[in-house]
């Protein structure tokens, strides 16, 4: 007899809190028990009942070639059988170290840690050590990682869950996080005219991808480069999210903002654990072992998540391969809209490259206020309607989704029709 998902998530909250190793997975908002996977293969992966699902959330992001490319898969186990790590120099992180920089121009100087939270944490502290400030700015409902710094109204799990500001966090820490609202062009502007010369960084997602989707309004992003420049602070953007995943020149390109720092992770690692912050060769050389700001990690470059990730860039490098993940994101965006129309349901769609926002309201969002007057019960009937075609959305309406190259016509014909019967029913 097969285990069932029930089954394993009772046996996992014994051990393990709420059941899950991050907070979103635990379906707490949406209600119902997650599901356990087993495997994947391209665009789907299949539970351990056996039932198969199309995935549009791709681990949350990194994921861009679909589940177990066997390109990454063999380049992974190369990796592995010549050792899982070294604690020491290879060549294969100097040659994504140089890949990063090459791809990405504000990059002069970059360093490999192991998840994305790492990269905002440490490009904080950099911040703070250059600029020999305390204060930084983020804007309400946009994610950075679980640092103290910058768990304050942030998105993602912390907001799905009705908690943006962590407990545990000392209000010393959070009292130097200005959180100001995002595409706010007035807000920002006032705030620097009353503490400019206080203010270390500017962390911002380009395109926020924690509240559902909310893309950054050319202006603001072009303001805040602007005050940051005026008031010798740092703009770092959080590309940890839409870095090789909105196109291969990541937001900064799209939008021409060269930022001071930026950090990345997901798609650069190639689902496995990896992420990296870079920018600026002044700054960049305050670090440890050359300057003053220290950062460090046992398995920062490992060879295995360099490898996954060599592999992944190298991939996503071929002629057309963003116009391709781009055409089939619209595909999908457009055709859910249409069948919303058609059904009469009050629904929006967007998307960037390979990432999409679907919203419970007439028109995409533009604001962190907008967003959350989106009808969550109708995202929550429609996950679960469609959980049951074998469609898996993000369990949660305040986050954005992912298509991969793996996803074709097939897939998203198959989402559209699924769509279009639960639509009917008025999900
Ligand atoms: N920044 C953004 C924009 C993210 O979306 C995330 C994670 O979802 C992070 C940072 C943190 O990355 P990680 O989960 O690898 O710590």
């Amino acid at each position: 007899m097969t285990i069932t998902n029930q089954q394993l998530f009772e046996r996992s909250r014994q051990y393990i809190p709420g059941g899950v190793n991050s907070p979103v997975r635990a379906f707490k908002s949406v209600g119902g028990t997650p599901i356990f996977f087993q495997r994947g293969q391209g665009a789907c992966f299949w539970d351990v009942e056996g039932k198969s699902y199309i995935d549009y959330v791709g681990s949350w992001g990194p994921l861009i070639l679909g589940h177990a490319h066997p390109d990454v898969v063999r380049a992974v186990q190369d990796a592995a059988s010549r050792g899982t790590s070294f604690g020491a120099p290879t060549a294969a992180e100097l040659e994504i170290a140089e890949l990063l920089c090459r791809l990405l121009p504000s990059l002069e100087l970059v360093r490999l840690v192991s998840s994305g939270t790492e990269a905002g944490m440490s490009a904080i502290r950099l911040a703070r050590g250059y600029t020999g400030r305390n204060r930084i700015i983020k804007f309400e409902g946009c994610y950075h990682g679980h640092d103290d710094a910058l768990l304050v109204k942030a998105g993602s799990g912390a907001l799905t869950f009705g908690h943006p500001s962590s407990a545990g966090v000392p209000a010393e820490t959070a009292g130097n996080t200005l959180v100001l609202n995002y595409n706010d062009v007035a807000g920002v502007e006032a705030t620097f005219s009353k503490l400019g010369s206080e203010i270390a960084a500017v962390i911002v997602e380009p395109v926020a991808g924690n509240m559902n989707l909310i893309k950054a309004t050319p202006q603001f992003l072009e303001t805040l480069r602007t005050l940051c420049t005026k008031h010798s602070s740092l703009l770092i953007l959080d590309e940890v999210m839409t870095g090789f995943r909105v196109g291969l020149e990541c937001a900064q390109g799209l939008y021409g903002i060269r930022p001071d720092l930026t950090i990345l992770g997901k798609v650069i690692g190639g689902g496995l654990p990896m992420a990296a912050f870079g920018g600026r060769r002044d700054v960049m050389e305050c670090l440890a072992p050359l300057g003053p700001v220290y950062q460090a990690g046992t398995l920062s470059g490992n060879p295995v998540a360099v490898a996954a990730g060599l592999e992944t860039l190298r991939q996503v490098q071929t002629p057309g391969f963003f116009d391709k993940l781009s055409m089939m994101t619209r595909k999908l965006t457009d055709g859910l809209t249409s069948v919303a129309i058609k059904n009469g349901v009050v629904f929006s769609a967007q998307a960037v490259g390979g990432m999409f926002g679907i919203y419970f309201r007439k028109t995409p969002p533009v604001s962190f206020t907008e967003i959350m007057e989106s009808d969550r019960d109708a995202f929550n009937r429609f996950f679960h309607t469609m959980l049951k075609e074998g469609i898996y959305f993000a369990p949660s309406a305040f986050e954005a989704g992912f298509v991969s190259a793996a996803h074709g016509d097939v897939e998203i014909d198959k989402t559209l029709e699924a769509a279009d019967r639960v639509f009917s029913q008025k999900a």
